[in-house]
């Protein structure tokens, strides 16, 4: 069970990086010593092997997410979407209007990786989606 597992997964990720090779020349590294990221302008994904393959999974997804927020075409509606981004990104803690848009990217990431494994067909198993998401995002509650 536990292979069979593996493969899924593996095919589900390999699902996803072939849809942001494909569709915004982004590409996906995995390692150990990475955080969950999305570097725009190096247009690569990191993704922590220090997580089981259900967690990658996720997380991958939110990353996908942030990827599309951001992918070139809709550039321009980024900056409107999110009118108090700071060009640096959202490493760097601003004031509470640029962080009120670091929270609003961080929970349309996550509803636009969901919409993403729908599109691809990837079966999200939701409690553990949920859990990790909302987790997630408490982390940046905190951070405000
Ligand atoms: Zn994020």
């Amino acid at each position: 069970v536990k292979d069979r597992d593996n493969f899924i997964y593996c095919n589900y990720l390999l699902r996803i990086e072939r849809h942001l090779l494909e569709n915004y020349d982004v590409e996906v590294v995995y390692g150990s010593d990475v955080s969950d990221a999305y570097y725009e302008s190096a247009r690569v994904v990191e993704i922590s092997s220090r997580q089981n393959m259900k967690s990658r999974l996720h997380s991958l997804l939110h990353e996908a997410g942030h990827v599309v927020l951001r992918n070139e075409h809709s550039r321009i509606r980024f900056g409107e979407n999110f009118p108090f981004m700071r060009k640096r990104g959202c490493s760097v803690r601003g004031d509470k209007k640029h962080r009120a848009d670091v929270l609003r990217e961080e929970v349309m990431a996550w509803e636009k990786g969901r919409d993403l494994a729908s599109t691809l067909g990837i079966t999200i198993d939701s409690d553990a989606w949920n859990k990790h998401r909302q987790n997630s995002l408490i982390s940046y509650m905190e951070w405000f």
